[in-house]
């Protein structure tokens, strides 16, 4: 997470935003003293736009908005009405999320809801995603329900974790105050937390891990009884670890490349009102990027951009699209000021611009991912005291990270 402000623009290098959906999520915000800086999205952030035919449609949002709906024509919905009778797959267990919902829910569906989505959040291809290990909610109810459609409408079961209204937030200056908060509260305990550091090792000696790093040319040595590792699976070999610990698996999920583009254009310039959450590019039509946030709209009193001004975050990238990255920063301005030049009618040039490049962005958790769940696993076991934590176990998003990191913890 890292947010900057510069020229009257609100920039989010990573996430943008938080579902909050959970007590526990909401009870770790106000420890740390973040609960009177919460900012909530507007209430126009239920809506989301596709594009179909070059357009940007908005999804139907309620049961009502389904009607008439430009996205999920009659023929659609009828499919999708054909849901419950639907058996279940005898793949379930090692389905594809596209094998999935092609198989409930019909090819349209995949092609401008369901696979969409998974660009937004995954930046992945729905064809690789595991579906019952990339989406574990979703996998109980196909399990255990007669249907996912049925159920998603009917009122759900108690669960003593959930908030009665979700939202999604950031924070007033940012996402940023989220790990800044964490620091301030940390250091107010006493804890130490050190960065910058490098030559990172770690050894079992008797009953005590020893940990040893530099910082600032010199070498450092501590003891402890347990030892979370929470860095990114790509860096897991920048910490040398005992010799009999092989991480192999871990180590090599994917992460695709994705640009985190954000635009800034004169309002008068933008003909879409923005009124939602962003557009989303959906799998069947060619475009070159895999979507934007209005983020301005998102959180509009909140110095997201100057007055009388918009910010747009383009996506580019993605396990479908990697290869867009390599571009100059130039040519992923000018691309991304196309794609949604086209669909959301901009007449002017961006007014301002600021580019992040994840050379290795979101894990993806491929039909192959339970190999990697089973190496933590056992590796856990064998070494008491040892844990792993991160994105690439239970959950991408900044709220499951945090349950994770609540769970490990207590
Ligand atoms: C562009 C982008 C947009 C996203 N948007 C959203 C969104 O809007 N909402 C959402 O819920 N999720 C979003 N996500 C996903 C979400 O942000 C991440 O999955 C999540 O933040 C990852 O958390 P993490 O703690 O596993 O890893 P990280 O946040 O990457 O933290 C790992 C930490 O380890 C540190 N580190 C690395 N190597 C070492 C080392 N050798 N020694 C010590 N420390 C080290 C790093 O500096 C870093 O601080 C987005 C992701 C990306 C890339």
């Amino acid at each position: 997470m890292r947010t900057t402000i510069s020229g009257g623009y609100l920039t989010e290098h990573g996430p943008n935003s938080l579902m909050l959906n959970d007590t526990r999520i909401a009870k770790l915000l106000e420890q740390i003293g973040l609960n009177n800086r919460i900012i909530t999205a507007d209430h126009s952030s239920a809506k989301r736009f596709i594009i179909k035919n070059g357009k940007p449609l908005a999804m139907p949002y309620s049961v009502k908005s389904a009607f008439f709906n430009k996205v999920l024509t009659l023929p659609t919905l009828l499919r999708v009405a054909r849901e419950p009778f639907i058996r279940k797959h005898k793949e379930l267990d090692n389905q594809s999320f596209a094998d999935f919902i092609r198989h409930r829910l019909g090819k349209t569906i995949l092609n401008y809801a369901a696979g969409p989505f998974v660009n937004g959040i995954y930046a992945g291809d729905p064809e690789k995603l595991h579906f019952k290990l990339a989406f574990p909610r979703m996998y109980e109810v196909a399990r255990d329900k007669r249907s996912i459609i049925l159920t998603a409408i009917k009122k759900p079961a108690a669960n003593p974790n959930k908030l009665k209204k979700k939202s999604i937030i950031s924070f007033q200056n940012g996402m940023q105050e989220l790990p800044d908060a964490f620091e301030r509260k940390l250091r107010a305990a006493g804890c130490q937390i050190h960065t910058q550091v490098s030559n990172s090792k770690l050894e079992r000696d008797n009953e005590a891990w020893k940990y040893s790093y530099s910082q600032v040319g010199q070498t450092h040595q501590q003891d402890f009884d347990e030892v979370i590792i929470t860095i990114p699976s790509y860096k897991l070999d920048t910490v040398q670890l005992p010799s009999h610990i092989s991480l192999e698996h871990t180590k090599s999920i994917y992460h695709p490349p994705v640009s985190s583009l954000l635009l800034g254009y004169k309002r008068s310039d933008v003909k879409h009102p923005l009124n939602g959450f962003g557009i989303l590019a959906s799998l069947s039509e060619k475009t070159d990027i895999l979507g934007a946030l209005f983020t301005s709209t998102l959180f509009p009193v909140h110095n997201r951009a100057p007055k009388d001004h918009v910010a747009i975050n383009v996506m580019l990238g993605g396990s479908r699209n990697p290869e867009i990255v390599q571009q100059s920063e130039e040519e992923l301005i000018a691309t991304a000021h196309r794609e949604i030049s086209k669909n959301l009618g901009i007449s002017g040039e961006p007014v301002f611009h600021k580019l992040t490049n994840w050379k290795q962005a979101i894990p993806q958790v491929t039909l192959d991912h339970q190999q990697v769940l089973d190496e933590l696993n056992q590796v856990e076991k064998d070494n008491p005291g040892l844990k792993f934590a991160g994105n690439y176990r239970g959950g991408i998003s900044v709220g499951d990270c945090l349950i994770n990191g609540i769970n490990l913890a207590i």
